[in-house]
């Protein structure tokens, strides 16, 4: 496989760009090798600038859910474009996305649109903490909820219960106020609560975590979480940013049935342009501005073309639940070949799936938690994703990443991906 212009790319853009990348997980540091550079795609496969081929499986991590170029999505941003890019004045358009969000997602009952998943959680928990008046929230680790500095907290050690920072950058200050727990550990969840008591603003928590691989939550899990909340006065935020449109129409709340009091929305939402959410019960959305006091803004929120993307994504997903369907059924199929190889190769590696998110963890553990995931082999990921890219199979270059399966993979692809996985699975075994 030749890869020198993306190679070429690669050394140029390390003197431009920090890393070479808008975004560290491109660099395939997690993987080793160097990343290939995208010139295009269309409908399940995407193409380097060296003319090589691939089978998606990343699909902008999750956004391209109908697959690439998709003639709805592209139609509706060709018509939008003439009228211009920008206005920073209300539209139309936005009245409409707003109504379609929330009659499709069950906890959102106002809605604000902002441009990334960062952007929408950062500002999620600035609304919980103005509506409570508290300082502090809980978050789980393993979830990812973008790069805002309250987020961006490790486990604190021992007997002390509130995070460190996890980047330079992120004051003391900042880690203080962000406690963490373990994903699907409702009792580690209780004891935060009682030894912070009315100190809590929020809890958020990725509903399937999908930023440490895939994990489900535990039966009763997220249904616990939701009483915790509601008797202590904390509120409960969904980051579905991943899960939102994905798993449901309504997102993992709707999939699971429980209602959480705001919600964040990304990826999906924008058709594969730059847009995020944040929304929820009315009385807790009344207190952003100019409603109410909490100060969050944006001079291209709303984008005119963004918007059209996004109304042309939520209204095809609004109208074929058939999609949903689809995407499941196809996401059954390729994790069964994946099984099956197991099977015939003898090997017992722990594959979780929720609907259409799935992944491989290189290890036999019963995966739950950030501490069962990291007990996968990365160096063996790491081979199998190289090995999966010479075969022509474009994954997600970390062990800890979901997959992102698009309704555009056609049974004719699921078998050449299970062929790949057989073959390199056996390699890696031999
Ligand atoms: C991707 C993601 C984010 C961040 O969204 P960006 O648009 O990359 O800022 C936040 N939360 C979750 C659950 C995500 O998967």
């Amino acid at each position: 496989m030749i890869k020198n212009k993306s190679k070429a790319l690669f050394e140029k853009a390390k003197n431009l760009i920090p890393g070479g990348v808008n975004s560290p997980v491109r660099a395939f540091k997690a993987v080793g090798g160097d990343p290939i550079f995208i010139k295009s795609a269309k409908g399940p496969y995407i193409i380097d600038e060296d003319g090589n081929q691939y089978i998606e499986l990343i699909n902008s991590w999750g956004p391209m859910i109908l697959g690439h170029a998709h003639p709805m999505i592209l139609s509706a941003i060709q018509e939008a474009i003439p009228n211009s890019t920008s206005f920073g004045a209300p539209t139309a358009r936005e009245v409409e996305i707003a109504e379609l969000i929330i009659s499709m997602v069950p906890s959102v009952e106002k809605v604000r649109m902002v441009n990334s998943g960062t952007e929408a959680t950062m500002s999620a928990i600035r609304v919980a903490r103005g509506y409570t008046g508290r300082d502090k929230i809980i978050k789980f680790e393993g979830c990812y909820h973008g790069h805002g500095d309250a987020f961006l907290i490790a486990a604190g050690s021992g007997a002390i219960t509130m995070g460190t920072p996890d980047s330079p950058g992120v004051t003391k200050g900042t880690a203080k106020d962000t406690l963490l727990a373990p994903y699907n550990d409702l009792a580690a969840v209780e004891r935060l609560v009682s030894q912070n008591k009315n100190e809590i603003a929020a809890l958020i928590i990725e509903p399937v975590a999908g930023n440490m691989g895939c994990i489900p939550p535990q039966k009763g899990y997220l249904e616990g979480l939701r009483e915790i909340c509601t008797r202590e006065g904390i509120v409960l935020i969904f980051d579905e940013v991943m899960t939102g449109f994905r798993l449901a129409k309504g997102g993992a709340q709707e999939y699971y049935g429980v209602t959480p009091d705001m919600t964040t929305l990304g990826k999906i939402i924008g058709g594969g342009l730059p847009v995020g959410a944040y929304g929820g019960k009315m009385e807790i959305m009344d207190c952003v501005s100019p409603a109410g006091p909490v100060y969050q803004a944006g001079t291209l929120s709303g984008n005119p073309i963004a918007m059209a993307a996004g109304l042309a994504m939520l209204n095809h997903l609004n109208d074929h639940p058939e999609v949903y369907t689809k995407l499941v059924e196809i996401t059954d199929k390729i994790v069964a070949g994946m099984r099956i190889n197991q099977e015939k190769l003898g090997l017992n590696y722990t594959i979780n799936q929720v609907g259409s998110m799935y992944n491989r963890f290189f290890t036999t553990q019963p995966v739950t938690d950030f501490e069962s995931a990291k007990t996968s082999d990365t160096g063996m990921f790491g081979k199998y994703f190289q090995m999966m890219l010479e075969r022509g199979v474009y994954i997600a270059p970390s062990q800890y990443e979901s997959f992102f399966v698009s309704t555009a993979i056609t049974d004719e692809l699921i078998d050449e991906l299970t062929k790949a996985d057989y073959e390199v699975l056996k390699a890696l075994h031999a």
